[in-house]
C-alpha cells in the first residue's frame, strides 16, 4: 500500500506479520539530487516485498536515497542493510547505536528480569519470541550520527533532529518547521500507547519519555507522520492523552503496592492489560515480558518521585510503598 501525504513525500504501508502493530510506516522523500526514506520494516521478505514495490511505484533508484531511522527497534531498522547501497548514508543516533554495539545486551536484560521475579524458564521463552531477537539486525551497517538540533536536508524539506529519549534511550523525531510537520517514529501514536520499558538499574525512561513529550509539545506541529498506524492532526491533545494514561498506570501501581510489597512481575500480574486472557498465568509470555517491562518503567519513575521504595535481597528487587 502506497500513499501520497504531500508533494514528493510518500507513505509506504510496510506489514509487520505476526505482530499487533500490523504494519510500519516507512515514509519517502523524492528529491532531484538525494531521496530520503524514514524507516524502514523487519528483516523480513514480507516486508522486503512491501518496500520495493512502493518505492518502484515511486520511482525512488536506491543508488541516489539515504535513510533515517527513528531508532533502533527492528521495525524500524533491520531492513536498512538489504536496501542500502554503497553510496547511502544511514543517518541514525548514538545513544541507540551504542545498544547495538553493546557486549550480549540480551545477557544483561536477561540478568535484570530474573532479578525482577521473571520465572527462569519463561525468560529463555520470552527471548525466543522477541521481534528484536528473532528479525533483528545482524550487521551493524556504518551509520552518520545526528544530534538533537541538527540539521537535516532532503530535497524541498529542511529537517531538525528532535531527541526524544523515552521508547528507546536515543529515539529521534525530525521537525519540519516550515511545513509544521514531525515524523514521529514511536514518540506519538495514536489508538496505542508507546511502548515504554526499562530493563537496567539506573535508568528512569519514563521520566525521560514524559519530557521528551513536553519537548515536543512545545514545537508548532500541524501533522504528525507517526511509525504506525494513522497520521495525527491534534499533537497537543494526543500528548496530553499520553501523558494522562501514564498517571493513571503509575496510580494503579500504588493501589496494587497497597497491598503489600511484591516484585515487578507480580506487581504487572496484578494490573490491568488490554488482553483477553482470563489470568495473567495464561499470558503469553512475550505479553508478560513487555507487561513486566512496562510495569518497571513505571516503578522506576515513581521511585524517583519518592512514591515507591526498592529493597533488593538475595539478588532479588522487590517495591514497596514504605521505606
Ligand atoms: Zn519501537
Amino acid at each position: 500500500m502506497i500513499e501520497r501525504v504531500q508533494d514528493h513525500l510518500w507513505r509506504i504501508e510496510v506489514p509487520l506479520p505476526d505482530n499487533p502493530l500490523r504494519s510500519i510506516n516507512s515514509y519517502v522523500i523524492e528529491s532531484d539530487s538525494r531521496n530520503l526514506i524514514i524507516d524502514t520494516g523487519l528483516d523480513r521478505e514480507e516486508c522486503l516485498d512491501a518496500i520495493l514495490a512502493g518505492l518502484a511505484e515511486v520511482g525512488v533508484d536506491l543508488e541516489r536515497t539515504d535513510f533515517f531511522v527513528t531508532h533502533m527497534h527492528a521495525d524500524h531498522s533491520a531492513l536498512v542493510p538489504k536496501l542500502a547501497r554503497e553510496s547511502s548514508k544511514i543517518f541514525f543516533n548514538r545513544p541507540d547505536a551504542e545498544v547495538f554495539e553493546g557486549v550480549s545486551p540480551w545477557e544483561t536484560i536477561l540478568e535484570y528480569a530474573g532479578r525482577n521475579g521473571f520465572p527462569e524458564d519463561e525468560l529463555r521463552a520470552a527471548l525466543e519470541n522477541h521481534p528484536g531477537y528473532k528479525h533483528g539486525v545482524v550487521k551493524i551497517p556504518d551509520f552518520t550520527f545526528l544530534d538533537d538540533g541538527d540539521l537535516l536536508e532532503a530535497g524541498d524539506y529542511s529537517f531538525r533532529c528532535v531527541q526524544t529519549p523515552g521508547h528507546t534511550k536515543g529515539h529521534t523525531c525530525l521537525y519540519e518547521p516550515d511545513k509544521k510537520i514531525l515524523f514521529s517514529g514511536d514518540h506519538i501514536l495514536i489508538d496505542i500507547t508507546p511502548n515504554i520499558q526499562c530493563w537496567r538499574d539506573g535508568m528512569n525512561p519514563l521520566g525521560e519519555y514524559l519530557a521528551s513529550l513536553d519537548k515536543v509539545r512545545a514545537l508548532d506541529i500541524d501533522l504528525v507522520l507517526p511509525g504506525h498506524r494513522r497520521f495525527i492532526q491534534n499533537c497537543t491533545e494526543r500528548i496530553d492523552q499520553l501523558k494522562q494514561h501514564h498517571d493513571r498506570r503509575a496510580d494503579e501501581i500504588l493501589s496494587v503496592l497497597s497491598e503489600g510489597t511484591k516484585n515487578a512481575y507480580e506487581i504487572a500480574g496484578s494490573m490491568s492489560w488490554d488482553l483477553d486472557y482470563a489470568s495473567w498465568d495464561l499470558f503469553p509470555v512475550a505479553q508478560k515480558w513487555f507487561a513486566t517491562g512496562e510495569a518497571i518503567a513505571h516503578l522506576r519513575w515513581l521511585e524517583e518521585r519518592g512514591e515507591v521504595f526498592t529493597e533488593t535481597e538475595a539478588n532479588t528487587v522487590t517495591f514497596s510503598r514504605e521505606c
